[in-house]
């Protein structure tokens, strides 16, 4: 009985680093959708200019996340995670209501 116990313990010991790397392997998967209920509330749009203006007057033409300080890649990057998100993958081409240019 103990040692079954020790083996559940080791297995699921052992399955920790496996969902840490896979969720780093496979971060682009992990994409923001449209969507998404914290999208929605942002307005984000993984295409600035479909941003609706009319409900996000901040926007202005030009920007977009990969011009965001809160953008994780660089500028030439398609695809980089962004903290307002949780860490979500959001595409450079994209933009949301917390955008702020970079300094
Ligand atoms: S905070 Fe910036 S990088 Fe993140 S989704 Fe909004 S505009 Fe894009």
């Amino acid at each position: 009985m103990k040692s079954s116990r020790r083996g559940f313990l080791a297995s699921v010991v052992g399955l920790i680093p496996a969902v840490g790397l896979s969720r780093f392997a496979y971060g682009a998967a992990d994409e923001l959708a449209e969507s998404d209920p914290s999208a929605i509330a942002l307005g984000y749009r993984a295409d600035a200019t479909k941003v609706e203006k009319a409900k996000f007057p901040k926007y202005l033409a030009g920007q977009s996340c990969s011009t965001c300080q809160f953008y994780q890649g660089s500028a030439s990057d398609q695809v980089a995670a962004c903290p307002l998100f949780n860490g979500r993958s959001v595409r450079g081409s994209g933009w949301c209501n917390g955008y702020a240019p970079k300094s």
